[in-house]
């Protein structure tokens, strides 16, 4: 069998710019991955590279010919764990970029075969919990006004940004404006394991479900410390990248977030998924900011996720791709008789 292969960079401007503790961004440069086969059938894939894990556009770009060189090889869109095995055997790092190949193959394989993928993996679309959306970091009158707008838009469940000096005032604004919404909160390593301690307290009493990554990766016993002591369950995101860290942070967090683009893959991530229920831990999936060329695979995770926080998409001011319908935070896997991941590009 042959396949052709092709990538093109996009440049993904924000509906506003998005800020966490670590600094802000105003726009997102993807790199889109299409695998042809010889049927003229195409499977599309995403990466979004993050600086924060060493990559760029030009990082995805540089390594994935030789990715899709291993692809051709393969040859066979059906041979997926031999595709990711090979794939991580030519590039070791580059999550993102592997990740968009894997996406690209996953979605061609399932297209040739008919189905949706999580319809390939004998998941039940009803079964996808809804997905937050994020309020980033900004005056408080700002964050007020975009959770305003958030609850205007149905979405049940809203995740603040936190790691400011302002961080009760931020809340109180977004509990003000979303009484009723399920609210969670990323810290994104900006806290001291003792303030972490210290505002899980008032985070419960606001009815905060959780808190994500309150401190550094690279301090594990201060998130061990802050897990024993949290009056509220904790997520690792930064701390959790690969499918190696799971054993590590099984006694330091209750909640796994991974992301495509660290695991470097889908069948990976389903893999990270089956290490972090063994270790007793529930699952959430995250994203970069992404177009739908990769979150729309990611949504077809969903079912086997506690937590899907897959809002990268909405975030755009456009998305080139259309994908799962996430429109008020449901995550229709159901609703649009697609095959494959459901990425399509908007202009056809
Ligand atoms: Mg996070």
């Amino acid at each position: 069998m042959s396949l052709d292969a092709t990538f093109e960079r996009v440049s993904l401007p924000l509906e506003n710019p998005f800020t966490i503790a670590r600094g802000t961004q105003t726009a997102a440069e993807n790199v889109v991955v299409e695998i042809t086969d010889e049927a003229g059938m195409t499977g599309v894939g995403g990466a979004a590279p993050s600086a924060h894990y060493g990559e760029t556009a030009d990082t995805v770009e540089a390594v994935l010919p030789d990715l899709l060189d291993a692809v051709e090889r393969v040859g066979d869109p059906h041979a997926l764990h031999e595709i990711e095995a090979e794939l991580a055997s030519v590039v070791n790092d580059n999550p993102a970029a592997r990740a968009a190949v894997s996406i690209a193959v996953h979605d061609l394989a399932a297209k040739r075969l008919g189905v949706p993928l999580h319809r390939l993996w004998g998941l039940d679309p009803s079964a996808a919990p809804a997905t937050s959306y994020t309020i980033g970091l900004d005056e408080t009158e700002r964050v007020r006004e975009k959770a305003e707008a958030a609850v205007e838009a149905g979405y049940p469940v809203l995740k603040i940004k936190l790691g400011t000096d302002r961080d009760r005032e931020l809340v109180d604004a977004v509990r003000e404006a979303a009484p009723d919404a399920r609210l969670r909160v990323d810290a994104n390593e900006a806290w001291s394991p003792r303030e972490a301690v210290d505002k899980s307290e008032w985070l419960a009493d606001r009815d905060v479900e959780f808190v994500e990554q309150p401190v550094p990766a690279e301090d594990p016993e201060g998130l061990r410390f802050v897990h024993e002591r949290s009056a509220l369950p904790i997520a690792a995101d930064e701390s959790c990248v690969t499918l190696s860290d799971v054993p590590a942070i099984a006694d330091r967090c209750d909640i796994a977030n991974l992301k495509l683009m660290k695991t470097g893959g889908l069948l990976e991530a389903r893999r990270l998924i089956a290490a972090a229920r063994a270790h007793g831990l529930e699952v959430m999936c995250g994203c970069m900011i992404e177009s739908n060329a990769s979150i729309a695979a990611a949504a077809q995770l969903a079912p086997l996720l506690d937590y899907a926080d897959l809002d990268g998409s909405l975030l755009l001011a456009e998305d080139p791709y259309d994908g799962v319908d996430l429109s008020g935070g449901e995550i229709r896997l159901g609703d649009r008789d697609r095959a494959g991941t459901g990425a399509r590009p908007r202009s056809e």
